[in-house]
């Protein structure tokens, strides 16, 4: 239990926006390499290969590592950042926000500055800021000073957030969860693993610039050329007030089976035995349905002549900004279901997927 606390702390507190993965890369590496062999593609995705008892079917199992954030386009001459969204931010949840932008020498702290509500005019009130006329504060007098802080542009800039365990201890308030749950089920499903025979051979692959456009997917189903592939992600949860009716997830729920989202629809048969699985073992469990955006599954499975592909989620609330919560039950449940789901991954099994 502490152990996957840990974990998650760990994963989330560190920086990884789109094209500047190392941290997590680091981690997952340093995490995974006693349960498996490690290699790396050629965009920096990271593949841990676990042995089972078959070398067939090849089972990919893909959560990606990075998490939306910016980077430094340019330094005003009076030494404010102006930046660019790595990712699918909303304006509105950005404003004041703290970030750190990761120079060359080093942490820099700052602030998105916004202007004090004493100053806005009625019609400003009104709208909404827009992320192209905001700027970061880091505290430069100047572009000079700005320099020697170490920032030039084309830095990545994460954005800045602790990890708490909330008054209900199962409830964890963090940044990037979208994906660091994916990865820390990368890491303990393989230590699950290593305890089993699977009949099969599992390529565990943390995938890089998913948010830009699921961009290291592509790349390593490429490398691997699955049978079969399961990708970890996070949903939306949709409990809390305001919400659109229909989002039906909800924290504390179980682990969503995604039934459809804008890039994907899953094999039928994989969602099916997917959801026997977790009948069987008493695992509760939500259907997620996102009409707009996609996964790394939107790439996957429609690698060379197919991937029968499903994508379980782990429902995160206030995900796309500095601060969700996740429900340790619900990755629990997430860390069962793909563990069993892979074990009755054998080759007769994989190659009926599609009949
Ligand atoms: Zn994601």
């Amino acid at each position: 239990m502490e152990q996957t606390k840990n974990l998650l702390r760990r994963l989330t507190s560190a920086a990884g926006v789109p094209g500047f993965e190392g941290e997590i890369r680091q981690i997952l590496r340093e995490e995974m390499a006693p349960y498996s062999d490690i290699q790396l593609d050629r965009l920096g995705c990271i593949i841990a290969k676990k042995a089972g008892t078959a070398g067939e079917p090849r089972v990919m199992l893909a959560a990606h590592m990075d998490e939306i954030g910016f980077m430094v386009k340019s330094i005003t001459p009076d030494g404010f950042l102006r930046f660019t969204p790595l990712g699918g931010w909303t304006d509105q949840v950005l404003l004041a926000q703290r970030v750190v932008v990761k120079g060359s020498k080093g942490d820099v702290p700052g602030v998105i500055g916004s202007k004090p509500p004493h100053l806005l005019d009625e019609e400003e009130r009104k709208k909404l800021a827009k992320i192209k006329d905001m700027f970061i504060d880091v505290g430069a007098k100047d572009r000079e000073e700005a320099e020697a802080f170490g920032i030039r542009p084309g830095d990545p800039i994460v954005p800045a957030g602790s990890f708490e365990t909330l008054k209900n201890e199962n409830l964890l308030l963090a940044k990037a969860w979208d994906d660091r749950a994916g990865c820390a089920l990368l890491v303990e499903v393989c230590e699950e693993l290593a305890k089993r025979q699977h009949p099969n051979t599992v390529y565990a692959v943390g995938t890089v610039q998913e948010e830009v456009g699921t961009r290291g997917a592509a790349t390593s189903v490429a490398s691997i050329d699955p049978d079969v592939a399961i990708i970890l992600d996070v949903s939306i949860a949709g409990d809390v007030p305001g919400l659109k009716e229909g989002v039906q997830e909800k924290l504390g729920g179980g682990p969503t089976v995604c039934l459809y989202d804008a890039s994907m629809i899953p094999n039928i048969n994989l969602r099916n035995l997917c959801l026997e699985t977790a009948e069987e073992l008493g695992i509760p469990y939500q259907f997620s349905v996102m009409e707009r955006g996609g996964t790394d599954g939107g790439r996957i499975h429609l690698h060379h002549i197919g991937v029968p592909s499903l994508v379980i989620g782990i429902p995160v609330r206030y995900i796309h900004s500095h601060a969700g919560i996740l429900h340790l039950e619900d990755y629990r449940g997430a860390l069962r279901l793909v563990t069993e789901l892979i074990m009755k991954l054998d080759a007769r099994t994989v190659a009926g997927l599609v009949e």
